[in-house]
């Protein structure tokens, strides 16, 4: 943190009273586009660990999404890591994925909140179309029996196709 910034949380130190950032500004500015040497994070930090209003410090850098320095001890990335979505949700899921990660709960929210998609996409298809190749689609990735009105539609599509794959045979006989 820097005292260019003055967040709130600030105004409720005791008068007279200085955090230990206060003289050292350059320490604790931390950015992609200036990244400070890393004993000077280290002693961002220590000095952070003695401080009297760490916890608000770190609480307010969270919820304003602060991107740049050092604030409660904290890094950008180390306050991010902090912020990661809960498991079971689909933000958590990417997450996971981002970073290469496996996680059940995660899997199978993420699985189960497709199955739930899939079935309401399936509704909708025979309530608009009483059955469509769509809907054939759907009941096999939901692991259901095709029913009657969406084979049927795919039975017609197929039916009014002509036969393909056959074309290079064709051409070698003519040679
Ligand atoms: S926790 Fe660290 S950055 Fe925050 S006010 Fe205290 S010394 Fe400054
Ligand atoms: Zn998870
Ligand atoms: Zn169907």
């Amino acid at each position: 943190m820097i005292d260019a910034i003055l967040p709130p949380f600030l105004a409720k130190l005791p008068t007279g009273t200085y955090t230990p950032c206060h003289n050292r500004p350059e320490l604790f500015i931390v950015s992609h586009r200036n990244v400070p040497a890393r004993q000077h994070a280290t002693e961002a930090k220590a000095l952070c660990q003695a401080c009297p209003i760490r916890a608000a410090c770190l609480d307010h850098a969270i919820r304003t999404s602060e991107t740049d320095g050092i604030w409660g001890g904290l890094t950008p990335k180390e306050r991010s890591a902090q912020q990661r979505p809960d498991c079971g949700t689909e933000p958590g899921w990417r997450s996971h994925l981002a970073r290469g990660e496996s996680c059940l709960t995660c899997r199978e929210a993420h699985d189960e909140r497709l199955r739930a998609d899939r079935r309401a996409r399936l509704d909708l298809e025979h309530q608009e179309h009483g059955g469509s190749l769509a809907g054939y689609r759907l009941e096999l990735l939901l692991g259901l029996p095709t029913c009657v009105r969406c084979r049927a539609v795919r039975q017609e599509y197929y039916a009014g196709r002509p036969r393909t794959g056959k074309w290079y045979r064709r051409s070698s006989v003519a040679a």
